[in-house]
């Protein structure tokens, strides 16, 4: 069965008549089916979605449907959608139905999306390995014993095996990119406070962006176009209009790219993923832009700070899970303390609550000034120096992981193995800035391989344009 890598050629298809959006629908529903070992999905949504692609059918035969008429795309399950589940991969939610729908459903939807279904994640979004998930792990379709990465593990398998033609994710620290990266596929974290995150369940709030899974540029362009932009619900979205990012076309003038010395010569860093990144440096000095080698000397400082700041974010972003507000709730307890125990200690996963008592911890009266206020100011060190390479260069080059999609139980017993998968992502969340990961071929065990850009606060256009020129001239 086919595969379908961007929305231009199914347009074309359902244009000629080869196809129909509800065709195509069950084609995917067929894929899924097949695929159901991968564990990408949480739930198909069979009903809404049919109904979807037959009324938006109707509006494309009328020639009045919107710019997404004929994605079908898949929301990662920590993303409001009205009347269905949502359960952030967790116990604590298993059975919540949301009563509304994210901001980004909504521009989704307006636009004539049709929502297949959610997707499996890490429990909360917290994990890099989509091993967290109460619903089990997502298998990398490029070798099954292998992890999907995470957060957005089925975000990024449903893409890559074609489950549906696109995926949202969420990145806060990577959740998008890394994913994506271990699947082969484009993986776009926008600028913080680009796209809405009304409707979104929170993780750290002052990282916390929705991103896209795509198989083409194009498709991550147009996606970006939809959901960008200022929303009355969200007042940390910003107000700088959305480009017409799918428009933009690489300058004539060559681009300037800043490749972080500490991260190309990390230890850590996978061999392959090294030479890969070399022979695509090799082609882009060929293709006339500049490539400088620029010191990054607080590499080391980056998995602590984002991990004190997200750990201090998601302590306080998940007392609201009580178990007298939402979902679960254990049923024997006498008392109003031993309830919110006992609900708190069987709802949540392990990964869960090591991070509420290390964020707990962090923000305690005598540890405050140690450990938080510190980590803020780290990150503002961070920031100003990204900042500045980035006021002398248009991108900033670096590897996405250190490593290849590893093995399933290979890294989940040792959290500081986890975290440091974490290196390269972190940077671009603790800065703000948009970043990409673009596919750079597999390695001798098939395994996808890949590269990051990380662009000027803002400049998503700039990212995707040259995103496009750079997949034209390694031909990936
Ligand atoms: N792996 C990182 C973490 O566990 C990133 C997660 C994310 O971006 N949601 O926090």
């Amino acid at each position: 069965m086919e595969k379908y890598t961007s929305l231009s050629e199914i347009q074309g298809l359902i244009a000629q008549g080869a196809t129909t959006l509800p065709d195509l629908l069950e084609h995917y529903f067929l894929r899924i089916k097949e695929y159901e070992h991968l564990n990408a999905f949480n739930e198909v949504f069979f009903l809404s979605a049919r109904e979807q692609a037959s009324a938006v059918q109707a509006k494309m035969s009328a020639g009045r449907a919107g710019k997404l008429a004929g994605m079908v795309i898949g929301i990662k399950d920590n993303i409001c959608y009205k009347n269905h589940k949502v359960t952030a991969s967790s116990r604590m939610l298993e059975n919540f139905v949301s009563p509304y729908s994210a901001t980004v459903v909504e521009r989704l939807l307006a636009e004539d999306a049709v929502i297949i279904g959610r997707l499996n994640c890490d429990e909360f979004a917290m994990g890099g390995s989509n091993e967290t998930s109460f619903f089990g792990p997502v298998r990398n379709a490029a070798d099954e014993d292998r992890v999907a990465g995470g957060s957005s593990g089925g975000s990024a398998v449903a893409v890559q095996a074609g489950l549906c033609l696109a995926a949202l994710g969420t990145d806060t620290g990577g959740s998008v990119r890394q994913p994506a990266a271990f699947c082969g596929n484009i993986g776009l974290k926008p600028t913080y406070g680009r796209i809405s995150r009304y409707g979104v369940i929170a993780y750290a709030s002052s990282f916390d962006q929705v991103g896209t899974i795509t198989s083409s540029v194009d498709d991550a362009a147009l996606l970006l176009e939809v959901l960008a932009g200022a929303d009355a619900y969200d007042s940390t979205v910003s107000a700088l209009p959305a480009g017409p990012y799918r428009q933009i076309r690489e300058p004539e003038t060559k681009r300037r790219i800043a490749v972080l010395k500490e991260t190309i010569e990390s230890e850590a860093l996978d061999p392959e993923i090294r030479q890969a990144i070399s022979n695509s440096i090799e082609l882009l000095k060929n293709a006339g832009h500049t490539i400088d080698y620029v010191s990054f000397d607080l590499l080391d400082y980056l998995v602590p700070t984002y991990y004190i700041l997200t750990t201090a974010e998601s302590s306080s972003n998940l007392s609201r899970y009580d178990g007298v507000h939402y979902g679960y709730r254990n049923t024997e307890a006498t008392s109003l303390n031993e309830l919110y125990k006992r609900s708190r200690a069987e709802g949540f996963g392990e990964e869960v609550k090591k991070r509420i008592m290390l964020g707990t911890f962090v923000l305690s009266a005598g540890y405050y000034d140690a450990y938080y206020q510190k980590a803020q100011q780290v990150r503002r060190l961070i920031r100003e120096k990204i900042d500045l390479v980035l006021s002398a260069y248009d991108f900033i080059l670096c590897p996405v992981t250190p490593t290849p999609a590893f093995r399933i139980g290979e890294n989940i017993k040792d959290p500081l193995v986890m975290y440091m998968e974490d290196i390269f992502t972190v940077l671009a969340s603790l800065a703000g800035t948009p970043a990409i990961a673009l596919p750079l071929g597999n390695n001798s065990d098939n395994l996808p391989l890949s590269v990051q850009f990380i662009a000027k606060h803002f400049d998503e256009g700039g990212l995707l344009s040259f995103s496009r020129h750079f997949l034209e001239i390694t031909k990936q």
